[in-house]
């Protein structure tokens, strides 16, 4: 479905960014892949699925590295087709104690490196089509987007920004071909989400299964983790010809969690 168009996914040597660079890669995206730590292990595995893949490894809190990125990307394959941000880190602490400059690197992660390769990727997608205009644009939310939870002011700040600029972005685009829309999970055990796991083990002197279940009783009535295979699909859903008109929508995939 995706043979010939090309996604850059921020954050995606591991995790949900990795999940969903998979998801477009089996429909036949080329990918440009980002993120810190190796590169490797997943250029192959996006390669074993028969698509080009290339990696940029622009430090999403740095403007003048977005843009090399994007500059990058398009001398690869022409041109930037689907745009996954998706890179993000977490820190936990009540707002008295929290640091200054991790609020600083959250906000500029989670939420201003959107707004960077945003703006630097739709002049290329509003022109695409013969000038319709085709491109797809998700932003990875939360439920943090939707709810707050405390001791993480600076993520579900950045988490309720980044929810606001897709509804921008989808509105200063409805005429044309490019949609906006975020997704918001709920728990996924990725490694951001294991540091939280091997924390609350720590501090409570409780076994790895035991915070397990605690983390999600708190939250997701499911009881039960949504999987980077899951974000995949509905990634692939927005691209697909069936997902031309949604926009701006923040759709969560969290186990009832903000259903409460
Ligand atoms: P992860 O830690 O597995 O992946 C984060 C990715 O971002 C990694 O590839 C990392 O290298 C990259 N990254 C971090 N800082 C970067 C920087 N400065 N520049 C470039 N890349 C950088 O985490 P994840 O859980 O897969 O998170 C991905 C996204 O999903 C984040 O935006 C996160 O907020 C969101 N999210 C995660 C969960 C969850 O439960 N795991 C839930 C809701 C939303």
């Amino acid at each position: 479905m995706l043979k010939g168009k090309t996604a850059l996914v921020t954050g995606s040597t591991s995790g949900i960014g990795l999940g969903i660079a998979k998801a477009l890669a089996a429909q036949g995206a080329n990918i440009v892949l980002n993120g810190f730590g190796d590169a490797e292990g997943p250029k192959g595995e996006i390669a074993a699925l028969g698509v080009k893949v290339a990696y940029h490894g622009a430090d999403m809190s740095k403007p003048a590295e977005i843009e090399a990125m994007m500059t990058f990307a398009a001398a690869q394959f022409g041109q930037v087709d689907i745009l996954v941000n998706n890179a993000g880190i977490q820190h936990v602490a009540r707002i008295e104690n929290f640091p200054v400059e991790r609020w600083d690197a959250v906000l500029a992660i989670n939420l201003s490196s959107a707004f960077h390769a945003t703006r630097l990727a739709l002049p290329a997608m509003q022109a695409a089509n013969g000038g319709k205009g085709w491109g797809r644009i998700i932003n990875v939310a939360s439920v943090h987007g939707l709810v707050g939870s405390a001791e993480k002011s600076a993520y579900v700040a950045a988490k309720h920004g980044i929810v606001g600029l897709t509804k921008v972005t989808a509105l200063e685009n409805a005429t044309t071909g490019v949609t906006c829309n975020a997704i918001c999970p709920g728990w996924v055990l990725t490694p951001l989400v294991q540091k939280q796991v091997d924390a609350r083990a720590a501090a409570g002197a409780i076994s790895n299964q035991l915070a397990t279940q605690q983390l999600l009783g708190e939250k997701e009535p499911s009881m039960q983790f949504t999987t980077p295979e899951e974000l995949g699909a509905l990634a692939v859903f927005f691209c697909s010809p069936a997902g031309n008109n949604v926009r701006g929508v923040a759709w969560n995939m969290d186990g009832g969690w903000a259903a409460q």
